[in-house]
C-alpha cells in the first residue's frame, strides 16, 4: 500500500494530524517519494492515552489469548512479507536481499513472545518458614515508547513491541523520519490479526515528539536505539523523568583476523560484513585487524572478492549494495575517507569513484583504506557508510588491547583455526556480542542483543529474557494462610447449617 502522506496510527486508524511535515526519500533514486507528518504534543498525547486505555483490558487477557494474537501476527506478517521488504527498499536503499534478511529477524522475535508463558512462570518456594509461601511473579508495566533509527525500519522496532506488547503493555512507537512506512504497516497488520485497537500506536515525527514521550508520566519505560550522543541525552532524559530505560547507541565493531585464518572465508565474511547494507548496520564490520604476518594473502582475497560487488537499486535483482540514506550522509562519509587519505591512509579501493557516484541516487563504492592510526577521525567516529578500515598488531594481545581501547563495544569476531586463540578473545575482549568465524555476531531472538560503553547506556540488552524483564516488574510474594492453622486445630470450613 503506497501513501503520499503518511501520519500516524491511533486508536486502530491512520490519522492526519501534527504541525509539521517532512520529506521521505527514495536513495535509490535521489528525490522525495512522499511526506511524513510530524507529531505535535497532543498527538503523542493521544497515542499514549490509547495506549493507556487499551492496556488495561490487555493486561488482564489471559496468557493463551496474548499467544494466539502473537500466532496470528506472525502468520500475518508472512503473508505480507513483500510487500514489506519493499517498502523498507524504497524508502530506506538496502536491497531485497538485506531488507529481507532485516524482516526474517525482526519475525523471529515475534516467533519467541509465542513462547512467553514459559518465560513468565516466575518461581515458587514452598515453605520458606513454617506455613510460609513465597513467590516472584512478573506484571506489565503498562505503557512504553521506543524511538528507533533509519536502517533497521522493521527489525529494530521489532526488537521491541513484540516483547512488549506480549507481556502485556501497551506501546508507542517512534520509527525514524527518514523510513516510516514500514513502522505503520506493522502497526496495521497488529490490529488486523486481532491485537486490540490503541494498543499498539505508532507516532511520526522528530525529537519534539520524542520530547513527549520523554515527560509523559503515563509512559513508564523507553527503548532507544539511534545515534551514541542522542541515545546518551535519551538515557539521561528518561532516567531524571524517573523511567526505565534502554539506549543503545553507535558503534565500531572490529574483525580480528589470525594468519591461520581461512582465507577464502575472511574474504567472503569481510566483505559481507562490511558493505552489506552498504555499511549501515550497527554491527557491520567497519575495522579489520591484521594479526602476525603482513596480511597482504588476506587483504589480497578482499580486493578480489570487492571486485565482484555489485553496487545499484533494490529494484535490479543483481545488486547487492545499495545507495546511503542521504546526500549529506554521503558527503560525511567521503569527507572521513578524504581525511584518513590526507593522514597518510592508504585508499587500496576507493568508493569515491565509483561510477554510480554521479547518478541522482546516494550511492557511495565501496571502500578499503590500508594504513589506518587510531589516532583518525575515520577510526575514532563512526562511518556508517560501505568503508573497511585495516589495521595492524603483532599478536593478539596487541589487538584485543586495541579492540579494547576504542569507545565502542557492540561487536567483535575473531577469524581463525585455533579453538586457544578463540577462548582468550571471547574472555578477554570487551564488546556485547562475540563473533567466532562468524563477522556479524547477531544473537537470536532467544538470546539478548547489546553491547557496553558508547554502544548501551543502561543495564538490559534487548529482546530474548533481558527485554522480558525489562517490559515487566518483579513482584515478590510472601503468603502465610491463617487457614491452614485452623485447620490443624480442627475447624471445618463446610458446617451443617
Ligand atoms: P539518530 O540518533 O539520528 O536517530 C534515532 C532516532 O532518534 C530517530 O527516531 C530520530 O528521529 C530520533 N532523534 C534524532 N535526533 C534527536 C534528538 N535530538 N532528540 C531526540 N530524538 C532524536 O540515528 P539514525 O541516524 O537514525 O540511525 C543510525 C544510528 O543508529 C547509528 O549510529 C547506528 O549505529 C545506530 N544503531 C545502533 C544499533 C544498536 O543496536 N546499537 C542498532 C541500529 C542502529
Amino acid at each position: 500500500m503506497t501513501r503520499e502522506l503518511i501520519g500516524h496510527f491511533i486508536d486502530g486508524k491512520e490519522i492526519f494530524e501534527g504541525d509539521g511535515r517532512g520529506p521521505v526519500y527514495n536513495p535509490a533514486l535521489g528525490r522525495p517519494v512522499r511526506e511524513v507528518l510530524f507529531a505535535d504534543e497532543a498527538v503523542v498525547d493521544r497515542a499514549v492515552a490509547a495506549a493507556k486505555a487499551a492496556q488495561v483490558a490487555w493486561g488482564e487477557e489471559s496468557l493463551a489469548r496474548r499467544q494466539r494474537v502473537m500466532f496470528d501476527y506472525r502468520s500475518l506478517l508472512l503473508a505480507h512479507r513483500n510487500e514489506i521488504v519493499a517498502l523498507i527498499s524504497e524508502e530506506h536503499g538496502k536491497v531485497l536481499g538485506d531488507a529481507g534478511g532485516e524482516f526474517a529477524r525482526g519475525v523471529e522475535v515475534v516467533e519467541f513472545v509465542t513462547g512467553l508463558p514459559q518465560l513468565l512462570k516466575g518461581q515458587y518456594n514452598d515453605s520458606v518458614s513454617r506455613g510460609v509461601d513465597a513467590m516472584s511473579v512478573r506484571y506489565p508495566i503498562g505503557v512504553a515508547a521506543g524511538i528507533t533509527p533509519f536502517n533497521f525500519p522493521a527489525m529494530v522496532p521489532m526488537w521491541m513491541f513484540p516483547v512488549a506488547l506480549a507481556a502485556g503493555n501497551g506501546f508507542v512507537l517512534k520509527p525514524s523520519e527518514k523510513d516510516p512506512s514500514t513502522a505503520l504497516r506493522l502497526a496495521e497488520l497488529f490490529v488486523e490479526a486481532g491485537g486490540p485497537p490503541g494498543l499498539f500506536n505508532v507516532v511520526n515525527g522528530d525529537q519534539r515528539a520524542v520530547g513527549r514521550l520523554l515527560e509523559h508520566p503515563d509512559v513508564k519505560a523507553i527503548s532507544f536505539v539511534g545515534s551514541t550522543p542522542i541515545a546518551r541525552s535519551i538515557y539521561e532524559r528518561a532516567a531524571h523523568a524517573g523511567k526505565r530505560v534502554q539506549a543503545l547507541g553507535g558503534a565500531k565493531n572490529h574483525m580480528v583476523v589470525l594468519p591461520d585464518a581461512d582465507i577464502d572465508t575472511v574474504a567472503e565474511a569481510a566483505v559481507s560484513a562490511a558493505y552489506g547494507s552498504a555499511g549501515e548496520r550497527c554491527m557491520a564490520i567497519s575495522v579489520m585487524v591484521l594479526v602476525g604476518d603482513d596480511g597482504e594473502a588476506h587483504l589480497s582475497a578482499i580486493k578480489d572478492r570487492m571486485q565482484r560487488l555489485t553496487v545499484g537499486s533494490y529494484l535490479d535483482p543483481k545488486s547487492e549494495m545499495g545507495p546511503l540514506i542521504t546526500g549529506i550522509h554521503r558527503d560525511r562519509v567521503a569527507r572521513l575517507v578524504g581525511e584518513a587519505e590526507a593522514k597518510g591512509a592508504k585508499i587500496l579501493v576507493d568508493g569515491r569513484q565509483h561510477p554510480l557516484i554521479k547518478e541522482a541516487g546516494f550511492f557511495f563504492g565501496p571502500t578499503l583504506i590500508d594504513g589506518v592510526r587510531v589516532d583518525m577521525e575515520a577510526y575514532q567516529e563512526e562511518i556508517f557508510g560501505p568503508v573497511l578500515l585495516v589495521l595492524r598488531a603483532p599478536n593478539l594481545e596487541a589487538a584485543i588491547a586495541l579492540v579494547n581501547e576504542n569507545p565502542y563495544a557492540n561487536g567483535a569476531a575473531i577469524f581463525t583455526g585455533s579453538g586457544g586463540a578463540a577462548r582468550t578473545f571471547i574472555r578477554h575482549i570487551d564488546a556485547g556480542m562475540v563473533g567466532v568465524n562468524v563477522p556479524i555476531p547477531v544473537p537470536v531472538a532467544y538470546h539478548s542483543f547489546g553491547g557496553s560503553k558508547f554502544s548501551l547506556f543502561g543495564d538490559t540488552h534487548v529482546h530474548g529474557e533481558e527485554g522480558i524483564r525489562f517490559y515487566t516488574r518483579a513482584k515478590a510474594v510472601t503468603m502465610r494462610w491463617p487457614g491452614e492453622d485452623r485447620i490443624a486445630t480442627g475447624m471445618h470450613f463446610v458446617t451443617n447449617s
